[in-house]
This record gives structure tokens, C-alpha cells and sequence, in this order.
């Protein structure tokens, strides 16, 4: 198996290679040149495995750089009862017929960046050690990412991980589950600042090609190919645990930012899972609802992205996007270089012409939108009816996919994050506190642990001092 980029550059790399990178040289996405396709008896094959054998199964037709046995042994150090709380990995939790959750939030850090993160780890220390080479890993985080990086990345050989936030602005949960962490390998610096201007520091580090070559900076955005191949998992577990037979087609309801999760499923389709409908979800920043509905794509100012109470979909671009519409126009490398460089980039918007958009229903795609009411309305209705607590982006994606139910097919709802992270919210919905769940150790008391980090001023000269400092520890 070989990977492309989105934008014309035919170049074929291997997995490994593209693993510690970003974006492709063209400043397009890697995908593979083809997608192996899951036939029928596979499919049954399939239906008896564990999580962590689907796992290897799944990654084994992308991976042909790492050999088998060690393959194995990574996916099934990193699936495991004791990292997830559950032999099932991603338990389904019923709601009424016909439409479930699928729990992903079961990880260290109560949110499902976890599912691909902590593989990534995995994978990274592997890498790493093979080649007898560093990475340090510079980030920027409001919340959920810099969690799931540090807790994957924490005791793991050959990795630092510098994580940029804005400081006192993370909710207190989210601060202390990260400033708790004492592994020497991850270094916590609270910028004076926002979220953007931490932001803005990681991009000029990394524009410094010498800083970013001599000091092995790297980066684990939602952007690369083995975060998206992790989450095509749980799509293939989340329709074995649905369905009893391959004839049965299920849909999924995704809450979406980036358009990592929900492209995760397409790939998930492409490869022949019955999938009938994959119903992305968007909060008031609705620039992918938008996108589904008219063909026309327009990403947002930061003055025109609103802060809501499902914070990790508060995206202006969803920075996967351009994949699915590599595929939706053929796997067409320069028209997709001319909608994303010459229009995006210089105009910020692009359309469809109406041939293109037609063929986005072939694809499954449908979309809607959730607003704060319509999240505090399906909390407290969730919790009174079913005695489940969810989160806010989960919500999301409960109410939008209630909108896209068809008779005789299952609905699966990716559970994103647990209402534990969230907690006001969830107070204002149901006038209860929710709780943390039992199986993560430490949880209890985590405000009150020592905290080790690091005030920086908004400077990108004192963070890369501190990077150079700190990077030979
Ligand atoms: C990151 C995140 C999302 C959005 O996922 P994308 O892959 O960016 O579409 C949704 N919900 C939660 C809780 C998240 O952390």
C-alpha cells in the first residue's frame, strides 16, 4: 500500500514514512492510492474478532512496513480492557429501537481522540526506536487534542511533547487532567494569551524550516493519516455489534469539526462496510452543514466563529475536508489544488458546479445542525428517558440524527466525549453533576493534584528557547 497527496503530487510514499509528517510537500493530504475492498466472507471473518484483532485486520491492509508480529503486539497493547474500561472497546448503549450510541470515550482522557492518539503513540515510539531518531512534538490545545497528545505520548521512548495553551482559559477539568501529568517527557506551557495566539506560535515555529529540522519539531494534528486510519476501526466494530448479518445496512450520525471522525467513515464505506447514510452533525459553526446542503464551501473569520457549549466543534475549516472531495471529484489532484489553493486561500469559499454536487448523495452524505437549546433539550430528555448522561457533542449528534432516521435501518451515534468533561453544561441542562467514570484511574480529586507547568510570554523566541532548554532532558 502507497499514499498520494490530495493535490496532484503522485509521489508514492509508504506508511512509515508519512507517519511522523503533516501535510504532503504540495501542502495537500495523504491518502492511499486505492482502498482495499472488504468482501463478504471477510466481512464474517471479521465478526468474531476482538477489537484489537479487527484492528490488526484493518491496519495490516495499509501498514506493509511493519511486520505482522509487531503490528500485533501494538494493536493490542493499545485496545485493551485496561486502557478502555471494556472488553467491547466501544460498547453500544441503546436508546429507543433503532438508534444507539456508540461509545468512544471510554479512554484516559474521556474523549475519542483517545482511539486514534493513543495508537499513535504506539506507533511513534515504535518508529522512533527503529530509527534511533527524536521527535518533539510542539502543539497547540483549547482542551480535548493536548489531552489525548499528552496522555498517549506520556513514559513513551524518543518523544517530548511541548503543548502550547492559552493560560487560565481551559476549563478546570481539562487543565488540571493535563498539569497533573509529573512524566518528565511532557511539558506544559500556559502562553499569556488565547487560544489563536498559541496557535500562531506553533505555525511560526514550524514555518522555521532550520529550528524545525535542527530540533526535530513534529506535530500530531488531525491531519495525519494514521489518526484517520485508527477511527476507521470503530465503524467496522460499531456495524459488527449492530447487525447480525452483512445484509443489513446501518448509518452513522457523526458531531463533526475537523471532518476527521466523519471521513474516517468514509473511508470505512469506500472499503465496503454496508454503510447506508454517514449524517455529519455540526454545531452552530456550520460550515460543513452548509457545505452538504447548497455545494458551497465557506470558511469562517475567527469574528465569525462563535464559542458554544460543544467547544471541540467550534471550527472554522474542517482541516480533513479536502480528502472527501478528492474522492468526490475523482481523485482529481488538480481540480482539488485549484479549489483549495487558489480559492480557499485567496477567497475563502468555493462551489460546486452542480454535476459535482449531485454526486454527493452517491457518498451518504446528509447534515444538520444543533444549536445550545436544542443541546440542553436532548440532554435532560436523554437523562429522563433512558437514564444516560450525555455530552454536549454527543448531543449534537443525537438531535441531528433523529432528523435522519429511516425505517428498518440502524442508527449508530459516535459518542464523542463524556458529559464528566463538561460538566456545566450538563448542570444547566439536568441540575445534576455528572459523574466521573470508575474504570479511569485518578479521576477522584484531580483538581487537587500538583500541578507541573510553565507560564511563557506571548513570544514564539521564548518558546522555541524553551524547546531548545528542554529537548535534550
Ligand atoms: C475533536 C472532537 C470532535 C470533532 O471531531 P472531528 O474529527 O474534528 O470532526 C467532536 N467531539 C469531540 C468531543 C471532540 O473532541
Amino acid at each position: 500500500m502507497k499514499y498520494i497527496s490530495t493535490r496532484g503530487d503522485k509521489t508514492e510514499r509508504r506508511f512509515c514514512e508519512i507517519l511522523l509528517e503533516g501535510l504532503a510537500p504540495d501542502g495537500g493530504l495523504y491518502l492511499p492510492t486505492a482502498y482495499p475492498q472488504i468482501d463478504d466472507a471477510t466481512l464474517n471473518q471479521w465478526r468474531g474478532l476482538s477489537y484489537a484483532e479487527l484492528a490488526y485486520e484493518i491496519l495490516s491492509r495499509y501498514i506493509d512496513d511493519i511486520p505482522a508480529a509487531d503490528l500485533k503486539d501494538i494493536t493490542a497493547r493499545t485496545y485493551n480492557k485496561q486502557v478502555y474500561g471494556f472488553d467491547e472497546i466501544t460498547p453500544l448503549k441503546p436508546l429507543e429501537p433503532g438508534l444507539a450510541l456508540e461509545a468512544l470515550s471510554n479512554g484516559p482522557t474521556l474523549a475519542f481522540k483517545d482511539m486514534a492518539m493513543q495508537l499513535l503513540g504506539n506507533l511513534f515510539e515504535y518508529e522512533l526506536g527503529r530509527r534511533g531518531e527524536q521527535l518533539n512534538i510542539l502543539g497547540a490545545t483549547s482542551g480535548d487534542t493536548g489531552s489525548a497528545a499528552e496522555y498517549a505520548m506520556r513514559g513513551k521512548k524518543g518523544v517530548r511533547v511541548f503543548m502550547l495553551s492559552p493560560n487560565g482559559r481551559m476549563s478546570p477539568f481539562q487543565q488540571a487532567q493535563m498539569f497533573s501529568l509529573q512524566d518528565p517527557n511532557i511539558h506544559n506551557l500556559a502562553v499569556e494569551g488565547v487560544f489563536d495566539d498559541c496557535q500562531d506560535i506553533v505555525k511560526a515555529v514550524s514555518n522555521d524550516l532550520d529550528f524545525k529540522r535542527k530540533y526535530k519539531i513534529g506535530t500530531v494534528n488531525s491531519i495525519n493519516w494514521a489518526r484517520l486510519l485508527a477511527q476507521v476501526v470503530y465503524y467496522f466494530a460499531g456495524y459488527f455489534y449492530a447487525t447480525k448479518s452483512n445484509a443489513e445496512k446501518i448509518s452513522f450520525t457523526v458531531p463533526s469539526g475537523n471532518f476527521g471522525n466523519v471521513c474516517a467513515g468514509h473511508v470505512a464505506r469506500m472499503m465496503g462496510l454496508p454503510i447506508d447514510q454517514l449524517v455529519v452533525a455540526t454545531n452552530e459553526n456550520n460550515v460543513l452543514d452548509e457545505f452538504f446542503r447548497t455545494g458551497s464551501y465557506r470558511v469562517r473569520g475567527s469574528a465569525e466563529t462563535y464559542e458554544t457549549s460543544s467547544p471541540s466543534m467550534d471550527i472554522s475549516k474542517a482541516s480533513n475536508f479536502e480528502r472527501f472531495v478528492f474522492d468526490l471529484l475523482g481523485r482529481d489532484g488538480a481540480r482539488v489544488k485549484a479549489l483549495f489553493k487558489d480559492e480557499i486561500e485567496q477567497r475563502g469559499e468555493f462551489h460546486l458546479s452542480a454535476d459535482e454536487f449531485a454526486k454527493v448523495t452517491q457518498y451518504g452524505f446528509v447534515s444538520g445542525t444543533s444549536t445550545h437549546a436544542n443541546r440542553l433539550t436532548t440532554i435532560k430528555d436523554t437523562f429522563e428517558r433512558f437514564g444516560i448522561m450525555i455530552d454536549t457533542h454527543t448531543a449534537d449528534g443525537l438531535k441531528v440524527a433523529r432528523e435522519h432516521v429511516k425505517t428498518g435501518v440502524s442508527m449508530l451515534v459516535l459518542e464523542t466525549a463524556l458529559p464528566a468533561k463538561f460538566a456545566d453544561t450538563i448542570v444547566e441542562a439536568t441540575g445534576r453533576q455528572p459523574e466521573r467514570p470508575s474504570w479511569i484511574a485518578g479521576l477522584d480529586g484531580l483538581e487537587a493534584r500538583p500541578k507541573r507547568f510553565t507560564v511563557m510570554p506571548k513570544l514564539t523566541q521564548a518558546i522555541k528557547d524553551y524547546v531548545v532548554q528542554h529537548c535534550a532532558d
